[in-house]
Order: C-alpha cells, then structure tokens, then sequence
C-alpha cells in the first residue's frame, strides 16, 4: 500500500514539472510576448527532500532561488523535528509522554489553529483522534481493526473540549488518555511558511509540493497561472481536473493516500472522531484551495469528514477564506462557484454556488 501512496506522490509531482517548470513548453512561448526575455528563460532551482514521511518537492525563481530553497530545506527539517510524532524527541512526542508541556511558538500556533478549526468544523477536525491512530496501526503500519469496545473506551477520551489550552502561557495540558498530532494540520502550516520565506528572499515565483499538497507564490516566471493537477481518487496515474492559480495551497485529502485492506474492506487514514473509524461519508477526495496553508491542510481532512452535505453548508458560510473540489465515491465532481472558471476536467463538473 505504499508503494501506491508514493506512486500518487510522484505522479502529482511529474504533473507539476511538466506544467511549472515548462519554460520551454509551447504555451509558454506563444504568451511571452508579454513579459520579458529574462523571466521567460530563467533556470529555477529545485530540490527534492524527504521528510514528514513523504517525497517534497521545492522550486524557486530568481537571483535568490538557491536561497530560497536551503531555506525552505532548513525549515521543513525544523518544523519536522519539532512535531514529528514519529520521533520521541520531537516537542509533541514529549507533550504527548508528559501529559502537559509548553509549547514554542510554531507548535503552540498550531495547536490554536486546530483548536479553532475543531470548533468550526464541529469536532470533524481533532487532533485528539492519535490514540485512534494507534489502535488502528496507522502510527507503526501494524495495521488491525479494534474491537467496538476497544474503540468506545478511547473514544470516551477523544475530544478537543478535553484539551486544556491556556493561550497567554502557550500551556497544554492533554486530559486522561489524550496524546495529540498535527499531521492533520502541519503540511499546510509548512507550506505557508515556506511561502513567507520565498517572500523574504524575494524570489519571482515558486512552488513546494509537499507529498502531492503543493502551495505556489505568485505566478509562473511567464506570468500565466500554474497549473495544478487534482489526482483521480480511483487512479493514482490520471488526474479528475486541473486547477490554473496564483499564490494559494491546493491540498487534498483523500481515502486512498494511506490505507490497508482486510477481508475485502479497505481502511483509510482519515478518522470520524464520533466513530473512531476511518470516515465513511461518501466522499473520495477533498480538494481545498485557499491562500492559507493551515485553513486548507485542516479542512481538507475535516470537509472529508464531513461529507458532500456539510461540507457544502460549511463552504457557504466561508466562501471568502477558501474553495473546494468535491469528489464523491461515485466519480461525481463538485465545484464550488469561486474556482469553477478557473477548473478544468475531461469529465462532467458541477458548481456549486451561494443559493
Ligand atoms: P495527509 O497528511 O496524509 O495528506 P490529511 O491532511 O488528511 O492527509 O491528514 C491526515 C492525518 O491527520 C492522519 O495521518 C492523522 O495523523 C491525522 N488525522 C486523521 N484523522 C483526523 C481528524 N479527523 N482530525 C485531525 N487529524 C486527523
Ligand atoms: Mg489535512
């Protein structure tokens, strides 16, 4: 099964070459009339790091590019050690033995992002739900099916309201039972700071893709819109549809990004926190565009959650801090109004509006 969640990776990441770095593509000739020489026939930098346990991708243009790319290098390392749960050492692996902990200043950012979006999502986002991860295997791959009494006794102890945030103090204190991980919420996080630091060196565009989540700054050295591919949840090889952006996160979610299979039934790495199960909700991907990292990385998974219906009701109330490609266990794509000009597909989409 990993073998085909790498696969999913690399082919976001081919996707991305071909249409990103394609100063030479015909397209990009044909529209240079336009802009200058120079940016057109810019060499970018680019790096391929592997971290937070997926395959990365970091690409800038511009007299600071290499810079720009270390830097981002150096903070994905960062970032990692300091949240990784797969590390006994990282700050959340201590919170998590201790109980209680303060927090820095990234992880404690985090953890109030999280916090918020638990309570707008309704609980569908918690980053309580890691003792569910565990018992499913998902955290070592010894993957197993609990029990329903094995699941009802952690879900008792799942819940954010069980947190104690203090805010002022950057102070976790985890309830009973409660270990904590950001997986839901760090890529995102990340690729918005490495954003924050291709805007300090200054670089004239650039892109991260981080396990097939990409965030992009500014516009293609041409000026065009990148183009941004959003896989098949049924074939890692194809994609559903493109979308052309300038400065945002596209971040998906999907069933099939992580999973096994037993006696026939397949289980993901996307928990309902009101089942402890993988969800169920009739979706296959969520695709989230927005220029916040952390919003799209955490309502990703929540909207996934949620389902077509709430996910729906949630992005009408929102429409101004993201949009959303739907797609739903029956192939069935859906739009929401905001990127509906700017998607492509080969297959029948809807738009879904404000009513
Ligand atoms: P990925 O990071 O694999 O692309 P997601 O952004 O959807 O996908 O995050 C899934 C990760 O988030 C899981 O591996 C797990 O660590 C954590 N997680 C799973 N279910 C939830 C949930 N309901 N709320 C918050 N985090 C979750
Ligand atoms: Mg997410």
């Amino acid at each position: 099964m990993r073998k085909d969640w790498i696969a999913g990776a690399l082919a976001a990441c081919l996707l991305l070459t071909g249409c990103g770095a394609g100063a030479e593509t015909a397209n990009d000739t044909e529209t240079s009339a336009g802009s200058s020489a120079q940016t057109n026939t810019e060499e970018p930098v680019s790096k391929e790091i592997f971290s937070m346990d997926t395959y990365m991708t970091v690409t800038a243009y511009g007299e600071n590019g290499q810079k720009a790319v270390d830097a981002a290098e150096q903070e994905i390392e960062r970032l990692d050690a300091l949240l990784s749960t797969g590390s006994a050492d990282s700050e959340i692996s201590k919170l998590n033995a201790a109980g209680t902990g303060q927090l820095s200043e990234d992880s404690a950012e985090l953890v109030s992002r999280a916090l918020e979006i638990n309570e707008g999502t309704d609980g569908a986002f918690d980053i309580t739900v890691y003792p569910l991860m565990q018992e499913w295997g998902f955290t070592d791959e010894a993957y197993r099916v609990p029990s329903d009494s094995e699941l009802a006794a952690l879900l008792e102890k799942t819940g954010s309201d069980r947190l104690d945030w203090d805010a002022d103090s950057s102070t976790l204190a985890l309830g009973d039972g409660q270990a904590i991980d950001l997986g839901g919420i760090a890529k995102g996080y990340t690729s918005g700071r490495i954003m924050e630091l291709f805007d300090e060196c200054d670089v004239t565009s650039g892109m991260v893709s981080l396990g097939g989540n990409v965030h992009v700054y500014g516009s293609k050295p041409d000026g065009s819109k990148w183009r941004i591919g959003v896989q098949d949840p049924e074939n890692s090889e194809d994609i559903a549809g493109v979308l052309e952006v300038t400065d945002c996160a596209v971040i998906t979610s999907g069933g099939y990004e992580r999973y096994f299979e037993q006696d026939g039934t397949t289980y993901h790495h996307i928990i309902d926190p009101s089942t402890g199960k993988p969800a169920d909700s009739g979706l296959s991907s969520v695709t989230i565009v927005s220029a916040d990292g952390t919003l799209a990385d955490g309502l990703s998974t929540a909207l996934f959650v949620m389902g077509a219906d709430r996910a729906t009701e949630y992005w009408r109330q929102h429409a101004d801090e993201f949009d959303v490609v739907l797609i739903a266990d029956d192939g069935t794509i859906s739009v929401t109004e905001g990127i509906a000009d700017v998607f492509s597909s080969d297959h029948p989409f809807e738009t879904i509006s404000q009513q």
